[in-house]
Formats: C-alpha cells, sequence, structure tokens
C-alpha cells in the first residue's frame, strides 16, 4: 500500500483531484508542482495513516516508516541536501493539511533537521550566523509548543527578559552571538520543563512533528471546529513534509499571504500582506505588523512602510504571474501563501480563498461575466446560507459615531453588544439571552466558541489574516482586528483606548466595514439587495424546479418576504393573529364559554378582525397562492396568565374569576403537544373552522372586487391523523364556500389539504390524499412525533446527543433524511399514486435550511416555506439542489 506521495522537483505523484487523499494542501502542492510553478520539493503522508493511526491505538500502518526513509532519501536527491549532514543540512517544515481546509486549528513546525551542528553549517553555507541562530531559536520554540507541550510563554519570557538586560527594544536588533545565547537558554528552558533535553537527532525530530500533526487532530479545537462545519473525523488529515525556504535570510527575502481578488469584498485586484525577512508564521500569528502587498492597498490604508510591489518589484512581478496562472486554472480566487528567499519566489501554498459573503457574491457574479465560469456555476459557487452575512446590518449613515478605538476591517457587518473579555464568559453570557462583543488581545483557536457565540470580535493585535480576521469572516461575524490603540487588562476586566476607559459589561458597537469601535448602540440599518445579488438570484430562479414560498401571517413580514421573492405564502399561523391586542378578548370569551352560543357570539366578533387580516394579505399576495392554516394549538396557550387578564376576561364573559380559573384548569393538559390541538379541535368546535373558513373565502371575495384579481386560497386542516378527519373537515369548510358564493354571487378559488406532519398520516397518506388536494409536511411536528422527541425539551440534551454522535445535526435544524425523510419520501409517493396532481410542500423549519432543501429536490416536492429572511436562501438552495 502507498502511504506517501512525494511532490516537486519538476514532477509529483499525485494532483489536485487527489484531495481526499493528499488533503488540500498536498493535493494543491502536487498540482502547482505539475503546472511548473515554482514549489520547494517534499512529500505528503496521506489521510489514511492518520485513520490507521487511530485505528491502530496510535501506531502507524506497517511499511509507513520505510516509505517516508525512501521519500526522505528521494528529497535529498532533488535538494543536494542531507537530513542532519552539517556541511548541507537539509531542514524541513512539518504541517498538517486536511481535506476540507481548518485554518489555525492544525499544527505547523518551521526549521526542522536544526541541531547544534546543522545550525552552525548552515550559518556557514548561508554566510550569515544571525539567521542559522535565529531559525535555530524558532525552531526550537515552535518544537517545543507543538510537539512537546512547553508553553511558548516560557520562551517569550526569556527572549523579553534577554532584551530588558541588554536595552534592545526590537528583535531585529539581536545579534548573531545573542540569538546563539538566546538558544542556549532556550534549550535549558525546554530541558528543566520537559526533564529530558531537547531532541537533537533530526530523524527523532521528524517522528515527533509527523506524530503532533496526527495528534492535533483530535484535540478539543480541531473537534469543535468540525461540529461547527460539519467535518466527518473519519476524513483526517495528511501531512506534508516540504524542503525550508528561508522568508529570513535578509532584506531581499520575504513572506506573505495574498488572494488573488480581495477577501472582503471580492474586488477584482491582488490583495494581500508579506514581511521583509521573516517567516510565514510572523504574518499569521499578528506579531508583526504587516506590510501591504500592492501600492494600491497601501495607499488606501494610508501605511507607510513601502508595499511588494514597491520594494520587491522583482518578485511582486513573478508572483502577479503565477496569481493569473493559478486562477485561471482553478477558475477560482486563490488564497496563496509565499516565500522569497533572497529573490527567488517560491509557492508553499494555494487554495480556494475563503471570503465573506459579499465577496463570494462578487466573485461568482465577476467571473460568470469575465466568461471564466457559467452562471450555473456562479449560482453554486454561493453558500446559501452565507448569504445570511448579506442580510447582516450596517451601520446607519447618519448615525453619530463616537469613536473609541479604530483598528483594521476584518470582517464587515456591523455588530452590537457588551464587552466581554473571555470566551467561556461570552459563550455563557450569550446562551443566557445577552448580545456580546468579544474583545481579545488576539485571539487563537481556543476561543473559536466564545467567538462563534459573540456577536462581533475585537482584537488589539492582529493583521486582516490574523487568526481572529480569518475566522470571523467564515463565520459571518463582523469583526475589528489589529486596535492597537486598544490597552486590555483581562485580570481588571476593562480596556483603555485615547484615555477613555471600557468596563466588562459596557455596550459598544463594532464597525466591520470601516474597522472602527463606537461607543453605546449606534442605529444600523438592513442591507439594499439589488446589484449582484439581485443578478445572481435571477440565474439561480433560471436553475430551480422547486417553488419557494414564506411562512407569514403580518402584512410586514409577507410584505418583507415578497421583497426577497417568495411565490406564495406557504404557512399562515392564523393563532398568531388570535394574539393581537384588539381580538384576544374576543379569543378568550370564545374559549371559556362552555357552550356553542357562547362560542358563536364571540366568535361573531372575530370574524371581520380575520377577515381583514386576511384582506392584507391577500392584497399583498396578488394571485400568489397563500395557504392558511386553520387553528391549531391547544386552546389553553391562550388563556389569561396575570390576574389583570383573569379580572378582564371574567368581566367580559360574566363569569367570576374562581369559575373562569376552574375553567381554565379544566383545560389543562399533561401532555398538550398529543393533546386537544390541531384538526382535533375542529372535530369538537366546528364553529371555529367554520368561522375561519367564512373569513378566509369572504377576505377572497372582496379583495377580487376591490383589485380585480383574484386571490388563491389553500385552506390547510392541521394534525391530521386518519382520512375521516379530513373528509368531516373539508366537507365543512366547503359547505362554507358554498354559502358564501349563495351570499355574494361569487365562487371563492381554494383548495383543501392537509398538514401531514404524525407519522399515521404519512403512512395512510393514500387514503388521505382522496380527500386532499395537497399535502404540506409539518417536519416540525412530524420530527416531534417520529423520534417521540419534545420539540420543546429536547434543546436541554441535544448537545450530548450531538456529542456522543447519536445525532449528526440537531433534526429540528436539519431533517433526518433516514427516519423522517423516508415518511416524507413514502407519504409523497403514496399521496400522488392517489391522486397526481396533488401539490406536495414543506413548511416546517426545515423549509428554509438548504441541506434539508436538497432533500426536499430530491423526493420531488412542489415548493419549500420558510421565514421571509430565509427566502433568498431557500431561493439559492433549491436552484443549487436542481442543478
Ligand atoms: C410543523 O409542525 O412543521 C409546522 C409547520 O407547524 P408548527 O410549527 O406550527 O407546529
Ligand atoms: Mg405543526
Amino acid at each position: 500500500e502507498k502511504w506517501v506521495y512525494a511532490f516537486g522537483g519538476g514532477s509529483s505523484e499525485g494532483d489536485a483531484s487527489m484531495r481526499n487523499t493528499l488533503g488540500g494542501k498536498g493535493a494543491n502542492l502536487a498540482e502547482m508542482a505539475n503546472l511548473g510553478l515554482p514549489v520547494p520539493p517534499g512529500f505528503t503522508i496521506i489521510t489514511d495513516v492518520c485513520n490507521a493511526y487511530y485505528d491502530g491505538g496510535k501506531t502507524y500502518p506497517a511499511g509507513l516508516d520505510a516509505q517516508i526513509d525512501a521519500a526522505l532519501a528521494g528529497l535529498e536527491k532533488v535538494t543536494g541536501k542531507s537530513f542532519g549532514d552539517p556541511s548541507d543540512p537539509l531542514l524541513v517544515s512539518v504541517r498538517s493539511g486536511a481535506r476540507a481546509s481548518m485554518p489555525g486549528m492544525m499544527d505547523t513546525v518551521l526549521n526542522l533537521g536544526l541541531n547544534d551542528e546543522t545550525a552552525e553549517g548552515l550559518a556557514k553555507l548561508s554566510g550569515d550566523r544571525r539567521f542559522a541562530y535565529d531559525s535555530y531559536r524558532r525552531f526550537i520554540q515552535m518544537y517545543s509548543d507543538v510537539v512537546l507541550g512547553v508553553d511558548h510563554s516560557l520562551f517569550e519570557e526569556i527572549l523579553e527578559t534577554f532584551k530588558e538586560e541588554n536595552d534592545y527594544t526590537l528583535d531585529t536588533e539581536l545579534s548573531a552571538d545573542d540569538w546563539e545565547e538566546i538558544v542556549s537558554q532556550y534549550k535549558s528552558a525546554a530541558a528543566s520543563a520537559l526533564g529530558y533535553d531537547f531532541p537533537s537527532d533530526p530523524r527523532e525530530q521528524l517522528k515527533g512533528a509527523i506524530g503532533a500533526v496526527f495528534d492535533s487532530w483530535m484535540t478539543d479545537r480541531a473537534i469543535t471546529y468540525r461540529r461547527l462545519h460539519d467535518i466527518p473525523a473519519s476524513w483526517g488529515t495528511a501531512v506534508n513534509v516540504q524542503a525550508m525556504v528561508f522568508g529570513n535570510m535578509g532584506e531581499t527575502s520575504a513572506t506573505g499571504v495574498a488572494f488573488t481578488r480581495d477577501p472582503s469584498t471580492g474586488d477584482k485586484g491582488y490583495y494581500g500582506e508579506f514581511l521583509i525577512n521573516a517567516q510565514g508564521e510572523d504574518v499569521v500569528a499578528g506579531i508583526r505588523t504587516p506590510q501591504c502587498l500592492t501600492k494600491a492597498m497601501r495607499e488606501a490604508m494610508g501605511d507607510r512602510e513601502p508595499s511588494m510591489e514597491e520594494a520587491l518589484p522583482e518578485s511582486y512581478a513573478e508572483l502577479a504571474a503565477v496569481f493569473d496562472t493559478l486562477e485561471r486554472h482553478y477558475r477560482d480566487m486563490q488564497d496563496i501563501e509565499f516565500t522569497v528567499e533572497r529573490g527567488r519566489l517560491w509557492m508553499l501554498q494555494t487554495r480556494n480563498g475563503k471570503r465573506t459573503a459579499n465577496a463570494a457574491l462578487k466573485i461568482a457574479v465577476d467571473m460568470a461575466e469575465e466568461g471564466l465560469i457559467t452562471t450555473d456555476e456562479a449560482v453554486l459557487r454561493v453558500e446559501p446560507s452565507a448569504l445570511d452575512q448579506l442580510l447582516h446590518p450596517t451601520i446607519a449613515p447618519d448615525a453619530v459615531r463616537d469613536v473609541i478605538a479604530t483598528g483594521l476591517p476584518a470582517s464587515p457587518g456591523a455588530a452590537c453588544g457588551t464587552v466581554v473579555f473571555d470566551s467561556d464568559v461570552a459563550e455563557s453570557k450569550a446562551a443566557a439571552g445577552e448580545k456580546v462583543i468579544l474583545v481579545r488581545i488576539e485571539t487563537s483557536p481556543e476561543d473559536i466558541h466564545g467567538m462563534h457565540a459573540a456577536q462581533g470580535i475585537v482584537t488589539a493585535r492582529g493583521g486582516m489574516t490574523s487568526h481572529a480576521a480569518v475566522v470571523a469572516r467564515g463565520m459571518g461575524r463582523p469583526c475589528v482586528s489589529g486596535a492597537g490603540m486598544m490597552k486590555i487588562d483581562y485580570a481588571g476586566k476593562f480596556f483603555t483606548a485615547g484615555g477613555r476607559r471600557v468596563e466588562e459589561g459596557d455596550t459598544i458597537t463594532i464597525d466591520g466595514a470601516t474597522g472602527e469601535v463606537l461607543a453605546g448602540e449606534v442605529k444600523m440599518f438592513k442591507p439594499e439587495l439589488a446589484g449582484d445579488f439581485a443578478k445572481l438570484m435571477v440565474w439561480a430562479d433560471k436553475a430551480r424546479r422547486m417553488k419557494v414560498r414564506t411562512n407569514a401571517e403580518t402584512p410586514a413580514d409577507v410584505q418583507t418576504a415578497k421583497e426577497f421573492g417568495a411565490e406564495g405564502i406557504g404557512l399562515c399561523r392564523t393563532e398568531h393573529m388570535f394574539f393581537d391586542a384588539d381580538r384576544i378578548a374576543a379569543v378568550r370569551e370564545m374559549i371559556l364559554s362552555d357552550d356553542r352560543e357562547g362560542r358563536v357570539a364571540a366568535l361573531a366578533k372575530i370574524l371581520p378582525m380575520q377577515r381583514a387580516d386576511f384582506e392584507s394579505i391577500f392584497e399583498i399576495m396578488e394571485d400568489r397562492p397563500c395557504t392558511i392554516r386553520l387553528l391549531d394549538p391547544p386552546l389553553h396557550e391562550f388563556l389569561p396568565h396575570t390576574e389583570d387578564d383573569v379580572r378582564d376576561v371574567a368581566a367580559a364573559t360574566g363569569l367570576s374569576a374562581t369559575a373562569l380559573m376552574e375553567r381554565a384548569r379544566s383545560l389543562g393538559e399533561t401532555n398538550p403537544m398529543l393533546g386537544h390541538r390541531g384538526c382535533r379541535l375542529g372535530i369538537t368546535f366546528p364553529e371555529i373552522y367554520e368561522m375561519q373558513a367564512r373569513a378566509i373565502f369572504e377576505a377572497q371575495v372582496n379583495v377580487e372586487k376591490k383589485t380585480g384579481v383574484q386571490p388563491v386560497a389553500e385552506v390547510m386542516i392541521p394534525l391530521v391523523a386518519t382520512a375521516k378527519e379530513l373528509e368531516i373537515l373539508k366537507a365543512r369548510v366547503a359547505g362554507v364556500a358554498k354559502m358564501v358564493q349563495q351570499e355574494t354571487g361569487k365562487a371563492p378559488v381554494y383548495l383543501i389539504g392537509t398538514m401531514i406532519e404524525l407519522p399515521r398520516a404519512a403512512l395512510r397518506a393514500g387514503e388521505i390524499a382522496e380527500a386532499a388536494e395537497f399535502f404540506s409536511f409539518g417536519t416540525n411536528d412530524l420530527t416531534q412525533t417520529t423520534f417521540g422527541l419534545s420539540r420543546d425539551d429536547a434543546g436541554k440534551f441535544l448537545g450530548d446527543y450531538l456529542d456522543a454522535g447519536i445525532f449528526e445535526k440537531d433534526p429540528f435544524v436539519s431533517i433526518d433524511t433516514d427516519g423522517v425523510g423516508e415518511l416524507v419520501s413514502l407519504a409523497a409517493e403514496r399521496g400522488r399514486k392517489t391522486r397526481d396532481t396533488l401539490k406536495l410542500g414543506i413548511c416546517g423549519e426545515h423549509g428554509g435550511d438548504p441541506a434539508s432543501i436538497h432533500f426536499c429536490e430530491s423526493v420531488g416536492l412542489d415548493y419549500v416555506s420558510c421565514s421571509p429572511y430565509r427566502v433568498p436562501i431557500a431561493r439559492l438552495a433549491a436552484a443549487q439542489a436542481a442543478l
């Protein structure tokens, strides 16, 4: 079995198509080498080894050692150097590379192969002792931290003390001898922390580093990241061992990170940061503030250090040519790491770049218009859930901005919340419903959960490619990074900036588009959905088969949904209308009357209000179909709760407060979700459904008269378990329609259908379809009843189920395709067999979840319905599902 694949030196054993085996980084290094780009040679230990390692209780598969030895020998041959040889030492980097990129999650070791002898050899060979010992001390620190678990602060303290004692402020002031002294102090510090000597044998170092990469696959932070991004543990990570090239060999050496287009805005133009005389981790870690890649960027940012375009023009030109080659080859925006070693450019990585929703949209539309990709491909390029970000608020242009501090505009959108300094605190406050802004000196992978819980993130240190910036963009959280004037005191729980002091719990607003941190809560507004967004939506609508409707009942929500492109209403929950201030009293009166007459009298008061509700919905929706569900929840949900309410209702009904409380108690149920609700109410109290049907039909007639447009109603009976229930209620509703027709001379245009939200209804769908003209899958209840899992209580233990891997995803968020899905597909099939014109839709929360929408496409539903703000997401997801 082949465990190790070589790349570089003119050709590669792998290529980009082998991503699952080689990991993203390894596959693209191989591909770049195949394209003839300058890639330092190396080899990839494949992802299967990671699985074998864990399957074997952290042991390696047989034959791996020999293959690594062979690959190393090959590497020595192409580089002409040898591992551990003081006269010309081969040094390598060791990096992880999973199938999906996991930024900052996995560990990297640079300069591996250094020890006292090879460091001296490197010094002679490079003619630069300072460089050699600077590299050596970096290696000891990195290796100790990443592989041996010695905290890096131990080394930082040694360096700080040394600098103080010698009156140095900058690292660049240290001489070769100084670094050599630091190396010896580092080694003894490592030895006393470890209880054994720092390993000097390069082969032992390599073995340790490879093990550390595999071990890091199962750290808490990697597990958390995978959970948040739905990455299965079984994918494993590959390990890339690659000959070192040095960006820290003086003023003609540099290292940087770049994007072929702006990852924040999507603007066409190279974008990135670099540092002269530095190694890769300096840019990413945000220890030194990087310089701009291009002159245009530098001018836009008012940065005074020269850009790479100006400082290293030849290398820059070469890099720009590589960018073009890569973009044309991959047909997508690339995120690139490079190093310049004494004027020579080397490519260390390329991958499809992470981007904000705005940038994703702009890049997809631009590339389609440039002819680089098709419009269908453009549709597939934008994550539906990322559209959420485009619906993010921004700060109103006329808002008063009381600026406390300014940093970099690291991730767009505006957010407001109370200041917290700790990720655990952020998580617990957010869980309690508080909106928080996480303020950190810098973030690390240990902060992922806090960043996720926060509305936005601010850091005092770090550039546009720092951990905070990259992760926040990925999560769609607004972020301001590198606000250097902020002095953060974690212990005192406050920060100061420009003479002002902000405590934990104070409210701030951040503007991720300008990099400003503002005092208090600042006015925000909704984004405009025109331009690129509209173009993409047109392409999506062309590609899509399923219709997209909305779940809405207030005129404002219906209007919003229509603007977002809703093609009808998939669920109007009439009970929401019963709570309005002008009618709740009448609703309570209806519920509390203990005879039919009393109910009919109260319903007569509700009728005109309910009719007016439907009129405004029909007017907005014009000729689009509107599914209106008759009353569903158990009646006691409407009962008076406060003493005042009880007194008011008692007065209105003429009952005594005691009698009223007694009646309320009698309506109580042990298990209301399985109790007297849905169509069961219609069976017991047909007058309620008759009033609602009348309101619908009269509203239709009135609106048609007023506007000339014929409203289309779909009357929906909830929680049906048997065909008989539907038959009885359908006859009632149809009877009302006939009456309205006789009274008005106009025939209402309507269908009668049912929700499928009980397993029995799904199983008996063939019979139910005899009466139903449409089915709408109520997957909230269907999930609840299929699993026997309470919608209202599952939250308490769902986390345990996710942690234990029993559920991969919350089944109330993303449909359980195996179980609930099987019922849906079976009901669709049985229903259509009875009635081939049966209209099929979904109106549970799943109707706005992209993965569930894919499922709906696969079982041939006619439409999905979701909340107004998710309509664009559903349009895009439905298009992707159809492509
Ligand atoms: C459902 O059960 O999926 C549904 C849409 O109805 P509700 O959420 O109102 O119970
Ligand atoms: Mg339901």
